[in-house]
């Protein structure tokens, strides 16, 4: 499969955009800013999309997208996936004909442009080659992580998280680890806001990487704006070398 990365930052500036990240050309996970990102081509071509969790970081451009295809998606809705809970809060916040028109009544209730996919932690989804597996995360609201299963090869998100057991666990009963993008929010100095934002800083990362059994290639992600040569340094020096971690950046690429 292929990984292209559209977003990867905390937050905005030139060249930084929010968490967004397309399998092949017909999958998303998570759609933040970085969905601007694609070419009006690109775009059609995208047929699903998974959330991690209901922050405006990661669902920002879902209701702009809708908009954008409008008429292409009268054929074929646009499905996004999340859990029951997300679902909610994107039904009652955001396609609530105030602030976003509802697109699962549009053009009509029979025939909507979006679908919102009822998907829960152990459920899994297959999009062609692609399995999808979500797994549940530690986050100040319901969140999850996504391992993508694809002719052998395994690549993993863990959306916005915490210290947790369960995707490490998860993780560690498949046979492989290829890449996997994980989270480092906040440098090591603010590690009780990284605690009380249920985020990681790099020493958090660091104990939770133990628990992982595979040696797996990392690309880190969500680094505050401005800071993230610091937390990436500070990653690397309490990584130890167990992993390889790369600094991910607007437009990545990987062959996985
Ligand atoms: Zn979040
Ligand atoms: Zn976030």
């Amino acid at each position: 499969m292929k990984l292209r990365v559209l977003g990867c930052s905390g937050g905005i500036g030139q060249g930084l955009h929010t968490s967004s990240y397309m399998i092949d050309d017909d999958i998303l996970l998570d759609a933040g800013t970085g969905v601007g990102e694609l070419s009006l081509e690109e775009m059609h071509r995208l047929k699903h999309i998974f959330i991690t969790h209901s922050h405006m970081d990661h669902v920002l451009s879902i209701p702009l997208l809708v908009d954008t295809l409008f008429a292409d998606l009268l054929e074929q809705p646009l499905l996004v996936y999340a859990r029951t809970e997300t679902i909610k809060i994107l039904k009652e916040h955001v396609f609530n004909w105030q602030l976003w028109p509802d697109f699962t009544e549009l053009p009509n209730k029979e025939n909507p442009s979006l679908k919102l996919v009822e998907m829960n932690p152990g459920d899994v989804v297959d999009v062609g080659e692609r399995c999808i597996e979500m797994v549940n995360v530690n986050h100040t609201v319901p969140a999850s992580a996504y391992i993508v299963e694809s002719e052998g090869k395994v690549f993993a998100y863990s959306g916005d998280t915490t210290t947790n057991d369960n995707l490490w666990n998860r993780l560690n009963q498949y046979p492989r680890l290829d890449f996997m993008v994980v989270e480092t929010a906040f440098s090591e100095e603010e590690i009780e806001l990284a605690r009380l934002a249920k985020h990681y800083c790099p020493s958090l990362l660091a104990q939770d990487l133990k628990k992982l059994n595979h040696k797996a290639k990392i690309g880190v992600s969500h680094l505050k704006p401005g800071d993230e040569a610091h937390i990436f340094r500070q990653c690397n020096d309490q990584v130890k070398g167990e992993h390889e971690l790369c600094h991910l950046v607007t437009d990545d690429c990987f062959q996985i």
